[in-house]
């Protein structure tokens, strides 16, 4: 029986896309630099990370470290949106490469969609001057990502979205099937402890049945969903206890259960205002930005919602 971490999702450009990765949010540098090489060595061959998490360096350490060639592995990084608001995305691209310390990255995603269209355009050049092996977005809603696609040339091969058995994104993720568009999860186990998933009742009693965790329960809903997932811990026993789901599957009415479970409102603008901490960004200088945006980031992120 395959591990996850060898099974393979092909993206609508051909390039092959690993169907369960590590997630590398909320790590220092240091923690990433270790995390990430003990989940190599457990076989994870898809790594994700971003400008964002300031964590790029310690992800690259990380890679490096495990020994393991660059080309059997899968680096996805994203394109904060100051620097997409500044038309700075190929600098973006270009300080990504310096602090992984990489000649190229597998995927790159416009991480939040905030003047997105104008964007996209800049990472079509880079995907056509051969910078980066495939181009996605992440965190669009149905209305952006149609949007997207009615005004661009090349349909993106990949979006992530927060998605999990609390916050299951139907409506998108059928959109994505229909246009061939590869859905990533973030936050495929609620982020933890605090998130419900890991402790919802229904699912403890699906993990209960069939002698697994609610993380490998919800990691098997995604699955079974066609969704990539990058799960994040920094314990090597749940690097393992994360991919260890082939050996058991959700039966239908185990899926009908958990696709009937109330849903949570998702993180972004519904329940956490994105818009107000990305100007808080804007504002420390963070990710490269400069003060004068945020007024148009907020107007832009709101326009579509
Ligand atoms: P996850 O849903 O992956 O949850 C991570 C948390 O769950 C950590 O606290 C971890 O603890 C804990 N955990 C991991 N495995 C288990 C387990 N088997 N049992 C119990 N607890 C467990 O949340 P993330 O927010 O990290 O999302 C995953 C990744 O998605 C991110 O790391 C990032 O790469 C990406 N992401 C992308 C976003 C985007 O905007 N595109 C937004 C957010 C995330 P511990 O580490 O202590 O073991």
């Amino acid at each position: 029986m395959a591990s996850i971490l060898e099974e393979r999702k092909v993206l609508n450009n051909g390039v092959e896309m690993p169907m369960m990765g590590f997630g590398t949010w909320q790590m220092t540098n240091e923690s990433a630099a270790v995390a990430v090489r003990q989940a190599i060595e457990a076989g994870y061959r898809l790594i994700d990370t971003a400008a964002f998490y300031n964590v790029e360096e310690g992800v690259g350490q990380g890679i490096r470290d495990s020994g393991i060639p660059r080309e059997e592995l899968f680096v996805t990084t994203k394109v904060w949106p100051t620097m997409i608001y500044q038309d700075r995305v190929e600098e973006a691209l270009e300080g990504s490469l310096k602090r992984l310390g990489l000649d190229y990255v597998d995927m790159c995603l416009l991480h939040w969609p905030v003047n997105y269209v104008e964007g996209w355009k800049k990472m079509e050049q880079l995907y056509k001057a051969g910078r980066v092996r495939a181009i996605g977005v992440s965190n669009m809603r149905v209305k952006q990502l149609m949007t997207l696609m009615d005004n661009t040339e090349i349909i993106p091969a990949f979006i992530q979205i927060e998605c999990n058995p609390l916050v299951s994104q139907y409506e998108i993720r059928a959109l994505c099937e229909y246009k061939g568009i590869a859905v990533g999860g973030w936050q495929s186990l609620g982020s933890g402890a605090q998130g419900g998933v890991l402790n919802n009742e229904i699912i403890m009693a699906i993990a209960e049945k069939h002698g697994k965790s609610t993380a490998q329960v919800a990691l098997r809903w995604a699955y079974q969903n066609g969704v990539i997932t990058v799960p994040k811990t920094v314990t090597p026993a749940r690097m393992a206890q994360n991919a260890d789901i082939m050996d058991f599957a959700l039966t239908p009415e185990d899926m009908a259960q958990i696709g009937s479970l109330p849903q949570l409102p998702r993180y972004d603008t519904e329940i956490a205002d994105v818009p107000v901490r990305i100007m808080e960004q804007v504002k420390r200088g963070v990710c490269f930005a400069e003060k004068g945006y945020a007024g148009n980031l907020t107007v832009d992120f709101y326009k579509d919602k």
